[in-house]
């Protein structure tokens, strides 16, 4: 239980992630500042937060520093979906090494302790499979994806080395694919690309030949784990993967999407991108045990939401 109001920073609290984590901390009574970019996250957002006293949204690009006074901050500023990070892979580093060396810096000035929104990218194509956090990954430092895949690996060394060279209280998590209500319709991840697809009777377009996994977490169950690893204890650093250990392979998401929303979408395949991993599964055994989390949200579950969701969102 909470003793004291905390006013909490989330960067990136326009986007996906960060507008439900906003609504989540909000909800149990703690002051959040919601700083955004807009770069891939928008108002709309947020919009039904704003009447709230406790709320404030502040534009900001989290390349530059900042001076404001909280008591924790969750790093998410960043774009999350391939085409949106490979669109300016320049900005996307800066946003991952500058953006955590200025959000470090704030919490260092602060004493605040700051969470940092990695990712299951810095295991890149991996040769360990399921993927435990003691596995260094195996990415490809010069392709299309390294932008974000190292960007993120080098935030979480600057997170390590300011906990060890300053004591900052630092926690990391590895969230693998998270899917839900308030992705964009145009983000361009899979499960909104095949929902929006078969909603709309058009093609549903396969990448490869879909026989490669992902396993994906409803964005529930990873908020809630995300805000049990910020109040978990001080020793509680990570990195800790978090995500559903459901596998499923990408052609499989297609039939099962197209027949829950009864399309008549046909299935198309096109070129499986440059360095894009054949499996992904998150070992989740260190969060069960230190966060007395699991995923609660099974797919079919967490699709028949976020259908709804983009049912009315096109509505509209
Ligand atoms: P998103 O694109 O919806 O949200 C990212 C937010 O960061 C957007 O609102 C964007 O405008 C903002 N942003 C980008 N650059 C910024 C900058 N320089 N300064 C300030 N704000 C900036 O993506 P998301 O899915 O909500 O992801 C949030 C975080 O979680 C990201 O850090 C992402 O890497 C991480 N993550 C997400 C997933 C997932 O499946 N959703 C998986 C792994 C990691
Ligand atoms: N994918 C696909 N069709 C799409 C979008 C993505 O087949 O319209 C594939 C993509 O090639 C990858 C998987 O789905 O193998 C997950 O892609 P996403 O961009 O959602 O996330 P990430 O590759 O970062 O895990």
């Amino acid at each position: 239980m909470l003793t004291q109001r905390r006013r909490i920073l989330v960067t990136g609290g326009a986007g996906f992630l960060g507008s439900h984590l906003c609504e989540r901390l909000l909800a149990r009574g703690d002051d959040v500042i919601c700083l955004d970019n807009f770069y891939t996250g928008t108002k709309d957002n947020v919009l039904y937060l704003m009447d709230n006293p406790r709320f404030e949204l502040m534009r900001h690009d989290v390349t530059f520093p900042l001076y404001i006074e909280v008591d924790e901050i969750f790093n998410l500023a960043c774009p999350a979906s391939p085409i949106h990070y490979q669109h300016d892979p320049v900005q996307t580093t800066k946003t991952s090494v500058h953006g955590a060396i200025n959000m470090l810096g704030l919490a260092k000035r602060l004493g605040a302790k700051i969470l940092q929104a990695s990712t299951s990218e810095v295991y890149g194509d991996p040769s360990v499979h399921p993927q435990t956090e003691d596995y260094w990954g195996n990415v490809n430092p010069i392709g299309p994806r390294a932008c974000y895949d190292e960007g993120k690996r080098c935030a979480e060394t600057l997170f390590f080395d300011y906990h060890r060279q300053h004591a900052l209280p630092v926690k990391v998590v590895r969230i693998f694919n998270t899917f839900g209500p308030r992705m964009h319709p145009n983000d361009g991840r899979v499960v909104s690309n095949f929902i929006v697809a078969a909603l709309e009777n058009r093609p549903i377009s396969i990448y490869g030949d879909g026989g490669q996994t992902r396993s994906f977490c409803y964005v529930d169950d990873l908020i809630e784990a995300m805000l049990r690893m910020m109040d978990g204890p001080a020793d509680l650093i990570g990195p800790l993967n978090i995500g559903n250990p459901q596998e499923t392979a990408i052609g499989s998401l297609a039939e099962t999407i197209k027949a829950m929303t009864g399309s008549s979408s046909t299935i198309s395949y096109a070129p499986l991108p440059t360095d894009d991993p054949l499996q992904r599964c998150p070992d989740i055994s260190r969060a069960r045990t230190h966060l007395k989390w699991q995923p609660e949200v099974d797919l079919e579950t967490g699709l028949a939401r976020t259908i709804d969701y983009f049912r009315g969102r096109l509505a509209t």
